[in-house]
């Protein structure tokens, strides 16, 4: 592997660990060319939504392949993106009825952010603040990283980072807390506040309530400060609805969406705005047009493997299969109570988390070990810190979760303090 010229995403190549190299992948399992069978128990970082090389997804990929691969997207358009924008407008809230493509969750983020300030100026109002949740992340570009927690990931460029707004992390109990402090800043004027609904995941699957979701969502609105949902990750079922403001009965005025949007079989990504919003960027003055792009936009093969994940959500039973993962999920955490070893035993919709008693923080020794003992146990798993989590795609049959389930309860056992 050393020969290798590739240079891998938040890999410290100096560590020397081994790089699986995998040649193909089926459902929850992936395989390499070593001749394992891994199980994916993070849905390769969180966008396999209904197991790998659904037929379905790679039919519908073939088929646009003999169509029309590329074409820009700027005054030009095509069937499968305009399919999929009425299909989206469909299952998503009839509020958000306009939609923005681009390539990944990150500038789905981006591009929320510059309509949010769009939408401010257009109104002649000079608005540029935004508010974040402590322990958020929206991906690395530095606008993402902006208005993402900050640590030691991304210390090195804090100097061309934005300044931010960042209210308190709901911890259950202190949830008062972020509401206060949300109605403060909110007073003081700033364009938008941005979230991820129910879940904070890369900040360590952490939980919180859909009351305070609905609560942060009433303050904004009273306001006028606009919402913007970070579904990326928890979009396309994986708390259980297929958004996860739904739960809270909440209709943000943006929602970003990318990782399961195809499937998880190419780079896609939405950004989902209201009326308002994009009647704000309309005009017949040039200079008031919204100013974003990338080369992809609206790869017609990508837009084709979503149109195929709309279907599989339309005449599959993807609901019960979720429902199905997180009973199963639920039962895992329920027999862990009291379970000596293990912090914080948590569970909603797809997603177990559990902390293993120990050193806690990103870069504490225990991830890196986590990770080896679970790779020479065939099992794709890649924990935060301390926090092991298990996040499937939902095809996946119980002697694969038990599996993982029965790994965690070793590494409890072998690495506990
Ligand atoms: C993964 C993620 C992103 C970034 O998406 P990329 O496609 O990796 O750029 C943004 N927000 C949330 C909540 C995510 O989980």
């Amino acid at each position: 592997m050393s020969d290798s010229p590739v240079w891998h995403p938040f890999t410290q190549h100096g560590l020397g660990e081994p790089i699986p190299l995998v040649t193909h992948g089926e459902g929850a399992a992936l395989y390499t060319a070593d001749g394992r069978r891994i199980i994916d128990a993070i849905s390769s970082w969180w966008v396999t939504t209904h197991g790998h090389r659904h037929p379905r997804i790679m039919a519908a990929i073939a088929e646009q392949a003999g169509k029309l691969d590329q074409i820009i997207f700027a005054g030009w358009t095509h069937e499968p993106a305009e399919s999929l924008a009425r299909g989206l407008c469909e299952v998503m809230p009839a509020a958000l009825t306009r939609v923005f493509f681009s390539d990944s969750g990150s500038t789905s983020v981006e591009v929320a952010l510059k309509m949010a300030l769009g939408y401010w100026l257009s109104r002649g109002e000079r608005r540029d603040r935004i508010v974040v949740m402590q322990h958020s992340y929206h991906g690395d570009t530095i606008g993402a990283m902006s208005v993402g927690a900050r640590g030691v990931f991304n210390q090195a460029y804090e100097p061309l980072l934005f300044d931010v707004a960042t209210i308190p992390f709901p911890v259950a109990g202190a949830e008062q807390r972020t509401l206060d402090a949300l109605e403060v800043v909110c007073r003081t004027g700033p364009a938008a506040f941005i979230v991820e609904p129910l879940v904070l995941g890369a900040g360590g699957m952490l939980f919180y309530s859909s009351t305070v979701l609905a609560e942060m969502r009433r303050i904004c609105a009273h306001h006028n400060v606009l919402f913007i949902a970070d579904e990326v990750m928890t979009g396309w079922g994986r708390t259980g609805t297929l958004l996860a403001c739904e739960q809270a009965d909440v209709v943000p005025d943006i929602v970003c969406l990318s990782k399961g949007l195809t499937g998880g079989a190419l780079p896609l990504a939405v950004t989902m705005a209201s009326e308002p919003i994009f009647q704000a960027h309309y005009a017949t003055d040039r200079a008031r047009m919204f100013f974003h792009s990338s080369s992809y936009t609206a790869n017609p093969i990508a837009c084709a493997a979503a149109n195929a994940n709309l279907a599989i959500w339309r005449d599959e039973p993807v609901r019960e299969r979720i429902a199905d993962l997180a009973r199963r999920q639920q039962g895992w955490i329920d027999s862990l109570a009291g379970q000596r070893g293990v912090r914080g035993a948590r569970v909603l919709g797809t997603i177990a988390a559990i902390e293993i008693e120990g050193e806690d923080g990103y870069l504490s020794d225990l991830g890196p070990r986590l990770l080896g003992f679970f790779r020479e146990r065939d099992l794709l798993l890649r924990p935060l810190g301390n926090t092991v989590y298990v996040m499937p795609p939902y095809c996946i049959d119980d002697a694969d979760l038990g599996a993982i389930h029965a790994a965690i309860a070793q590494a409890v056992e072998a690495f506990s303090s």
